[in-house]
């Protein structure tokens, strides 16, 4: 059974132009002990998505399951017992920690709305400190105190007091610096034997997600265009979104580089408040025919777990020469 369970989920915002489909239709999974990675530009939907299982997002449609219970139209109370057993770590360190409590009392907060003793609540705090790598003395002092680094120690430490089974990481290393994103990377990925925990992560950096994740998704617009084994994906992309993605990261990927041209993802991403007809990619896509502007591609399941939206795919995999037939077709 999964441990967290997504279905066919809607995420809508009214606003003052009208609503805001965030999300449109996004089904996943998250087991034991995987880390599952939420890709895409800013504004893609992730965000929304990670917020809406926390229940802290308006689910227009779909269901949000925890170890195959539905959550999804929980009250405050019934949704008590289930809220320990997903937390969330957020992008920014400083503006997530309340600059007014000491650091102990901000990881040890879930255990006391838990109810749980004080001398628990002092003890369970500082084996979670100890182990994600904060001094003893910290607990008494205050976020501003600490660098960016130590403050996201901080968050992941108030995630998992409660030993929680999947935490959604939202961005976890995209506000610190490059020099402490590879610790705290690490430092995850060790809580993660430690722990049990999985992860939901979500990301727009592809050179990070690649060395975390088990599987990957990549969403566009509010909607999943391709999915499967971060693997598989990052070796050879099926959906032009996700390809220029990769390319676009910081480290291509070298296999890549060697076997295709470069696509370019110009232009911007379009606003949820007027989706495009057909693809919603296609005024980006390189490869985009008359049928693109017409109709939206399904997400289509294939071969080993992947599945992809794209009325052309670019699989199986083809090289430099091939591409350029494409698109001079
Ligand atoms: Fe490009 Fe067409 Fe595929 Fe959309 S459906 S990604 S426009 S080739």
């Amino acid at each position: 059974m999964s441990l967290l369970s997504v279905r066919e989920l809607s995420v809508a915002f009214p606003s003052a132009r009208g609503v805001v489909r965030a999300v449109t239709d996004v089904s996943l999974t998250v087991g034991p002990g995987e880390t599952v990675a939420l890709v895409g530009e800013s504004g893609c939907g992730k965000s929304s998505l990670g917020k809406a299982i926390m229940r802290l997002a308006p689910i227009a449609a779909g269901t949000v399951s925890i170890e195959g219970t539905d959550i999804t139209t929980l009250g405050p109370r019934a949704l008590r017992p289930f809220r320990p057993r997903v937390q969330m770590i957020f992008q920014d360190p400083y503006s997530s920690l309340n600059p007014r409590h000491t650091v102990g009392e901000i990881i040890g907060q879930p255990l006391a709305v838990a109810g749980r003793p004080r001398a628990e609540i002092r003890e369970r705090v500082a084996a979670v400190m100890a182990r994600v790598g904060l001094a003893a003395d910290a607990a008494a002092r205050y976020p501003h105190e600490f660098s960016g680094g130590q403050r996201q120690r901080v968050g992941i430490a108030r995630a998992l007091v409660l030993n929680p089974k999947v935490v959604i990481c939202d961005e976890p290393v995209s506000a610190l610096d490059v020099s402490v994103r590879a610790q705290v990377i690490n430092l995850l990925r060790d809580l993660q034997q430690d722990f049990g925990v999985s992860y939901l992560f979500i990301s727009h950096d592809l050179s990070v997600v690649e060395h975390v994740a088990d599987r990957v998704l990549v969403m566009y617009l509010g909607r999943v265009v391709e999915s499967g084994p971060a693997a598989e994906i990052f070796a050879s992309p099926a959906h032009p979104y996700t390809r220029a993605l990769i390319e676009a990261a910081p480290v291509a990927n070298p296999r890549l580089a060697r076997t295709r041209s470069r696509t370019i993802l110009g232009g911007e991403l379009p606003s949820p408040l007027k989706p495009p007809a057909g693809c919603a990619f296609h005024a980006r896509c390189p490869f985009a025919q008359a049928v693109c502007r017409e109709r939206a591609p399904r997400l289509e399941p294939g071969a080993s777990g992947r599945a992809v939206a794209c009325h052309f795919p670019l699989l199986p995999p083809i090289g430099a020469a091939a591409l350029a037939d494409r698109l001079d077709a």
